[in-house]
């Protein structure tokens, strides 16, 4: 999505070969507008597949997910990342290794909000690892949902889920990023 990748040369900053910060129009403060774009863009490429339900995981994929699930008209579900050891019923819970934090969390869902043979689209801000991404396909897989995906691109597709990413970094070094 050329929209997307102008705004991260413009607005993005890459600290190291493993790290993009994009604090000025995701992470801390949202282009509303280009999250429209995004939405707009991910209604169109999944248009045709029978989309149910759009799933997220909090915070910063919140946005985006959002401007999608208007688009297409569809419940946004959001997984939460708990540290909570209170709340343990009616919960699904995953151990997910952070990527940024660089140490593990619980990913959680509540699985009434996911139903039987929902359609799910999973969109995330950032696919790195796949770590996140795996760790909500098993929730949902859990809850009972159908698999298709949204974005460690080989692993998800050879756990069989579409993967789509709107801008694929392919290298990134202290102030340089280039996309695929
Ligand atoms: P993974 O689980 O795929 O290793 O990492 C995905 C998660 O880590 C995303 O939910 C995102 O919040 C965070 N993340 C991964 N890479 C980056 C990055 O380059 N910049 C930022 N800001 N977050 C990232």
């Amino acid at each position: 999505m050329e929209l997307l990748k102008q705004k991260i040369l413009d607005c993005g900053r890459a600290l190291d070969e493993h790290v993009l910060l994009v604090d000025s129009f995701l992470n801390n403060q949202v282009d509303v507008k280009l999250m429209q774009e995004v939405g707009r863009e991910f209604a169109r490429r999944f248009a045709d597949a029978g989309i149910t339900r759009i799933v997220t995981i909090e915070s910063s994929g919140i946005a985006p997910a959002a401007m999608a699930a208007l688009e297409m008209d569809l419940p946004l579900v959001i997984l939460k990342k708990s540290k909570s050891s209170i709340l343990k019923e009616g919960i699904l819970q995953t151990e997910v290794f952070s990527f940024t934090k660089n140490a593990p969390y619980q990913l959680t869902l509540k699985p009434q909000f996911v139903h039987p043979g929902d359609r799910v689209l999973l969109i995330d801000d950032f696919l790195a690892n796949g770590e996140a991404a795996l760790g909500a396909s098993s929730l949902l897989e859990r809850a009972g949902a159908d698999k298709t995906f949204q974005p460690g691109l080989k692993k998800l597709q050879e756990a069989g889920y579409r993967v789509e990413i709107l801008a694929p970094v392919k290298r990134m070094a202290e102030n340089l990023i280039e996309f695929d």
